[in-house]
Formats: structure tokens, sequence, C-alpha cells
């Protein structure tokens, strides 16, 4: 079982920043997202979007703003196991917890903090009566390992930069990629659809439009896809089937874990730290609410900032805390490279 200090459930923002406020405490974070990567909304729903409104920077990319947190934090060597989704947590007799995962990790911390913005990001599926028959048995929503797809047949489905964006890559990868649309118009960005009708052109892509998936067939597995395209139906094989319709954020799990809810939200003790009902399980950035909440990057920072050092005064009772400012104490620890933040958050997602 990970062993950790407070075990963080989320990867956004908020959770990421939680990390370097614990590391300037000398507590230690593990991180759970149920994404393949870190970075939460800025990542997921937004990475070109310029920010407007975190102090210091008149304008910043959301993805730039998550590598940078990514930078700041390797220090801390914090633990992350991405691509899993936090389902249950479990209070111990000695008030610490222990939090599993859909895929069974378990992390023992002494604290944990939700940082769960909307929910977790569920992928929209394709309606077919068998595809839950198929679902990782070649049905992927996630392209998680491009190299689990090498040599293998591939089938794309959708309009929006996901399916382009991955069409053209694994164009490179698989020995067959077929990207099917149920549009001739795609929603992704111009150059990604001209880059596909190259390949298509040179013979990379299998490009089927307007058309649909309607069933699976396969012992097991799936060995072929049922296409209708303007009222016929025909036979695809293939290895794989990759939906890309896009994600929708969904409370999850976080709702049933006997924690007072109020609009799809958490409710905290925001006039102390942003401690839930629960004692030791806070919750900070999107996910929670309180009187005068503001859905923003900085209110997280500030609640996860409170949160650390309640944490703190928690597992020292009477240690008398004297607040340093970093410009003066310098950020102790620090012996992380890039590489291996890089290699943590690589291998957490193999
Ligand atoms: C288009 C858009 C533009 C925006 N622009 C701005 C802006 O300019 N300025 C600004 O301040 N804010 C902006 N926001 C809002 C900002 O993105 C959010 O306030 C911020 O992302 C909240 O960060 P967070 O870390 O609390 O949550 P999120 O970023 O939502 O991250 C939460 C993470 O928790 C994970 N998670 C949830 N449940 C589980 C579970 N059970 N197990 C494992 N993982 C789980 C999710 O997968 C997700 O990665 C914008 C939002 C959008 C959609």
């Amino acid at each position: 079982m990970i062993q950790t200090d407070i075990i963080i459930i989320g990867a956004g923002p908020t959770g990421l920043f939680a990390v370097f406020e614990a590391g300037l405490l000398k507590l230690r974070c593990h991180i759970i997202d149920a994404l393949p990567q870190p970075g939460g909304q800025l990542a997921e729903l937004y990475p070109k979007k310029p920010i407007f409104d975190i102090p210091g920077y008149p304008s910043v990319g959301a993805g730039e703003l998550v590598d940078n947190l990514m930078e700041q934090i390797k220090q801390f060597e914090p633990g992350f196991t991405l691509a899993e989704q936090a389902t249950t947590i479990d209070k111990q007799e000695d008030d610490t917890f222990i939090v599993t995962t859909n895929k069974g990790t378990q992390v023992h911390g002494k604290a944990v903090a939700i940082a769960g913005g909307l929910g977790s990001f569920e992928p929209r599926k394709p309606l077919i009566d068998n595809l839950a028959d198929y679902e990782e048995k070649g049905v992927e929503y996630f392209v998680k390992n491009p190299e689990q797809f090498r040599d293998k047949k591939i089938v794309i489905a959708g309009g929006g930069d996901s399916a382009l964006d991955w069409s053209i890559f694994l164009a490179e990868v698989a020995a067959e990629v077929t990207l099917i649309h149920r549009r001739n118009e795609f929603r992704g960005a111009l150059d990604s659809v001209d880059k596909v009708i190259e390949l298509k052109k040179q013979g990379k892509i299998n490009l089927v439009t307007p058309a649909e998936v309607v069933g699976i067939k396969g012992d097991g597995k799936v060995e072929a896809l049922v296409i209708e395209k303007e009222g016929e139906t025909f036979d695809i094989a293939t290895d794989y089937f990759i939906p890309l319709f896009g994600l929708s954020p969904k409370l999850g799990p976080i709702a049933n874990w006997g924690l007072e809810i109020e609009k799809n939200a958490i409710k905290v003790n925001n006039a102390l730290d942003y401690q839930t009902n629960i004692e030791g399980i806070y919750a900070i950035g999107d996910v929670n609410t309180y009187p005068g909440k503001l859905k923003l990057i900085l209110c997280g920072f500030h609640e996860a900032t409170l949160m650390c050092q309640s944490v703190y005064n928690k597992l020292n009772p009477g240690k008398k805390f004297v607040l340093k400012y970093t410009t003066v104490s310098g950020v102790d620890g620090f012996d992380g490279t890039r590489k291996e933040a890089e290699k943590a958050v690589v291998k957490a997602i193999d």
C-alpha cells in the first residue's frame, strides 16, 4: 500500500498547488486522478486558452500553467496515480484514511484533500447495445499509451480535435487507422482536418463519412464493427474501437462518501480550514461550496494553502509553526529533477 501524509484526490491546479504548500511544511502528498494527465479542466477542456487572472502573469496559457505547477512541485516528489478514479475513502480507527481506486490501488494517509473540481470526467459513450461487453476488450475511451495500438487495426469515431489529433498521431503507429464521423464536416481545427485529408490521400487513414458505428462483433474481444453509411450497413474488421465523443464531468463516487453535498459541491468550513463534515477530510477548489464561493483557480490556491496549515497543526499538536516567506527561508529539500517527476507520471500512466 502507498504511504503518504496527504492523499489528494484530483490533479487540477488546486491539487497540484496543494503539493507545493504541503512540501513547505514537510508534508508528503500522493495525488490520484481519473484522467491520464495532470491539469484538471485546464488540460482537458482548454489547454490552449490564455488565462488573465493568475497574479503575476498578465497572460498564461492553461497548458503552460499546468507545466509550471508541475515544475514547481517536482522538488517535493509527489506520488501520482493517474488514470484511476478514487472510489472509496475508509477512515481507520486511528483517524488515518485509506483511499481505494477503481483499479484497486490503495493509498494510506493521515488526511485527505478532495480537489475533485467538477468531478471525474467521464467519456460520452455511443449508443451501441453491446458496448459495455467490449469495454477494455478492444473498446477504449482514452489513448493512454499509443504503443498499445502499434501494428494493430483501429477505428476512431468522432468529429472533434481528439478524434482528428489521435487519427493523425496513430496513423504512424497502427497498422490501419479508420476515422468515422457522422457528418462530412469536422468540428476540430482546420489544420488538423487538412492533415487528415492529406493522410487519406496518402492511404494512411481510411475516412468514412457520413457514417456511424452501430454494432460490435467479436468472440470475447472486438473483432469487427458494424457501420451504417447512407442507409447501408457493412462490417469493418478491427482490433480496437476508440470512440472520442468528448468528456463530461460527473461528481461520481464523491457523492457517496458521507459528505454534506449542496448543489453538486461539498460543504466546507470556510471560516477555518476547508474541512468537510468528516474530520480529516478537506475539500478544496471547485469541488467545495460555502457562502461567497468563487470557482476560480486563484481561490483554489488559497484554499489549498489553508488546508495544508490545518493538516500540519493537526499532525503536530502544540508545535508552534512559524510562518516563513519562501523569499526568506527558500524552499528546502530541493533535489528532484524534472525527469524524475516526468518518470513518475509516465510510470503512473503505465
Ligand atoms: C473554458 C473554461 C475557462 C476557464 N477560465 C478560467 C480563467 O480564466 N480563470 C480562472 O481562474 N478559472 C477559469 N476557469 C475555471 C477553472 O478551470 C477552475 O476553477 C479550476 O480548474 C478548478 O481547479 P480544481 O483543481 O479545483 O479542479 P479541476 O481543474 O476540475 O480538477 C479536478 C480533477 O479532479 C479529478 N477527479 C474528480 N473526481 C475524482 C475521483 N473520484 N478520482 C480521481 N480523480 C477525480 C478530475 O479528473 C480532475 O482532473 C475556466 C473553466 C473553463 C471550463
